[in-house]
């Protein structure tokens, strides 16, 4: 987010701990983590990467053999990204 001049900190503003870049963000955010380990308490499947070349490859073997897995490892993302986003610029912790 900095490198795209969003932010004036590179580092993630949620865990403080690594580059908030796109690799960071999708795989190795310990927030994201925690958001997926909780989710897969729950009896789903959803697989946890360590990097981007690992994400891109699941998930072609997934959208294959498992759409609704697909659907929720995104609408995860899409949900912890706007919680990100709310205590990022509105300082809300969500
Ligand atoms: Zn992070």
């Amino acid at each position: 987010m900095a490198f795209r001049r969003l932010q004036e900190e590179e580092d993630c503003p949620r865990c403080m701990n690594g580059i908030e870049d796109i690799d960071h963000i999708i795989c190795k955010c310990s927030k994201i983590k925690e958001v997926f380990n909780q989710v897969n308490k729950w009896g789903f499947g959803i697989p946890l990467f360590e990097n981007l070349h690992d994400c891109f490859n699941c998930m072609d073997h997934i959208s294959a053999n498992n759409v609704m897995i697909l659907n929720l490892f995104f609408n995860v993302l899409f949900f912890s990204w706007n919680a990100r986003n709310k205590f990022t610029h509105d300082k809300e912790n969500v």
